[in-house]
C-alpha cells in the first residue's frame, strides 16, 4: 500500500492547476461572481478543459476519448474551481452516458462536438415531482412515425439553460410494478427546440442550474440511445465515480479554507499573541486539516476501487456523504477562525460556504447515500431500488 501520488499523477495535477490559474480564473474574474456566466464564457472554459481530456475522461481512447483512470480524473477535477467542476462533470457524464450502448453512427454524430466542448450538454432526469426516485419519471415519450414526441418538465439540471444538447430520461409507460419504463433520448435543441430557464440558487452562482420544458417536442427516433429499460442502470453506473468526484470538489473548498485559516491564525493578534497560539484555535485548525485529509483519502480510495473493477456502490456513497458533510463543517470552522472577517464577502469563504451547501443534493442526497450504504452492509433494502 502506497499513499503517495506518483510523479506522473502530480504532474497531471500541476498541469490542471496551471491551466486554472492562467486561463480559467481570468475568465471567472472577468464576470460577476453572483450571475451565471454567459454561454460563450462557459464554452471557452469547456474547450480549455477538453484540451486536458476532462470532457471525455470515461470514454476509451479507441472511441476518441481521453480514457483516463477514474482516480486520475478525480485528481484533475479536484484542482478546478467548484463552479467549473459541476459544469464539466455535467458535460463529461453526459458524454459517457451517450457513449454507453449507443450505435457507432450515434457516437460519430453526437460525441465529437461534446467531447471538444464546442457544444454544451447535460442530462435531465429530475423533475418537479421526481427527485430521489427516478423510476417515477413522468416526462412522456410517445411514438409518432419516425419521431418520439416528448412532453414534460425537467428541473435542477446542470448546464440546462445554456445547453445545445440534452440527454433526457423519459418514460414510455409503466411496467408490471407500476414503475416507469425509462428510455434515454438525446434532444438537439436546434433540431427539436425546447424552452429552458435558469433557477436562482444559494451557491455556485456563476454556473447554470435550470428547468427545461418539453411541449410536443419531436425528436427523431435515431436519437434514442440503447434499449428501453436501460436508463436506470446507466445512471447508476455513472453515479459511482461522480460521487467521490463531488466529494473532491468539497475537499477543494476545505483545502482553500484551511490555507487561509492557517495564515490568518498566524497573523491575527489578540490578547497580545497570535490567535494560532491558543489551544482552541489550534483545535479548529486541527479539525479542518483532519477533514481535508480523511475526505481526500476516502474519495481517492473510492475512485481506485472503481478502477480496480470492484463493485463500488458502498464506498462511493460513503465517500460523497462523508467528504461533503465533513468539508462543509471545515469551511464553517475556517470562517470561525476569522471572526467577523470570516463572513465578509471580501475574503471569499462565504462563497465556499454557500457553494459547498449545494453538493449534498446531486447524484444522491445524504439520506439516499446512507440507505445505499445500509443496503450494501445488510443486504436489505430500506427503499425500493
Ligand atoms: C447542484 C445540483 C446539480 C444537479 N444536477 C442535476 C442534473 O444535472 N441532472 C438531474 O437530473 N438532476 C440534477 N440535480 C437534481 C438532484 O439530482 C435532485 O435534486 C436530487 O436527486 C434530490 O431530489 P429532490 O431535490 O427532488 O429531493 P427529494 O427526492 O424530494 O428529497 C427530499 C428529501 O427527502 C429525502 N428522501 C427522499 N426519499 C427518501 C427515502 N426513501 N428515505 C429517506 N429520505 C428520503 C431526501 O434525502 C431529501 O432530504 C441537481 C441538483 C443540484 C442541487
Amino acid at each position: 500500500m502506497d499513499f503517495q501520488l506518483t510523479s506522473e499523477q502530480r504532474m497531471i495535477q500541476d498541469s490542471v492547476r496551471r491551466m486554472v490559474d492562467r486561463d480559467i480564473r481570468p475568465i471567472l474574474n472577468a464576470h460577476d461572481s453572483e450571475t451565471p456566466l454567459p454561454k460563450a464564457a462557459m464554452r471557452q472554459i469547456m474547450e480549455l478543459c477538453a484540451n486536458q481530456g476532462l470532457l471525455s475522461a470515461r470514454v476509451p481512447e479507441s472511441a476518441g476519448g481521453a480514457g483516463l483512470p477514474t482516480l486520475v480524473y478525480g485528481l484533475m477535477m479536484e484542482q478546478l474551481p467548484p463552479v467549473v467542476t459541476l459544469a464539466v462533470l455535467g458535460q463529461e457524464v453526459t458524454v459517457t452516458r451517450i457513449h454507453f450502448e449507443s450505435t457507432d453512427e450515434q457516437r460519430e454524430r453526437l460525441l465529437p462536438d461534446l467531447m471538444s466542448g464546442s457544444k454544451i450538454t447535460c442530462t435531465g432526469t429530475t423533475e418537479p415531482d421526481v427527485g430521489s426516485d427516478p423510476r417515477s419519471v413522468k416526462t412522456r415519450a410517445e411514438t409518432d412515425g419516425d419521431d418520439w414526441v416528448i412532453n414534460g418538465r425537467k428541473m435542477w439540471i446542470t448546464n440546462a439553460s445554456i445547453c445545445d444538447v440534452i440527454n433526457v430520461t423519459t418514460s414510455v409507460g409503466k411496467d408490471d410494478e407500476g414503475l416507469s419504463r425509462m428510455m434515454r433520448v438525446v434532444v438537439d435543441r436546434e433540431v427539436s427546440p425546447f424552452e429552458a430557464r435558469e433557477i436562482p440558487t444559494l451557491g455556485l452562482r456563476q454556473g447554470h442550474l435550470g428547468e427545461v420544458v418539453f411541449e410536443n417536442c419531436r425528436v427523431p427516433k435515431a436519437n434514442q440511445l440503447g434499449q428501453v429499460g436501460d436508463a436506470a442502470r446507466i445512471l447508476t453506473l455513472t453515479w459511482l465515480a461522480n460521487r467521490p468526484i463531488l466529494g473532491l470538489c468539497a475537499v477543494h473548498m476545505a483545502q482553500a479554507a484551511l490555507d487561509v485559516a492557517l495564515k490568518y491564525a498566524g497573523d491575527r493578534v489578540q490578547f497580545g499573541r497570535p490567535i494560532g497560539s491558543t489551544q482552541l484555535v489550534q483545535e479548529m485548525l486541527a479539525d479542518i486539516a483532519t477533514a481535508v485529509t480523511t475526505s481526500r483519502l476516502l474519495c481517492y480510495y473510492a475512485l481506485s476501487c472503481i478502477d480496480r473493477g470492484d463493485r463500488g456502490n458502498q464506498v462511493s456513497a460513503m465517500a460523497k456523504r462523508y467528504a461533503i458533510a465533513t468539508c462543509q463543517r471545515a469551511v464553517s470552522l475556517a470562517m470561525e477562525v476569522h471572526g467577523a472577517m470570516g463572513i465578509s464577502r471580501e475574503l471569499g469563504l462565504e462563497q465556499h460556504y454557500r457553494d459547498v451547501r449545494m453538493l449534498p443534493i446531486p447524484d444522491g442526497t445524504n439520506q439516499i447515500l446512507t440507505l445505499i450504504e445500509g443496503r450494501e452492509l445488510t443486504g436489505l433494502k430500506a427503499y425500493r431500488s
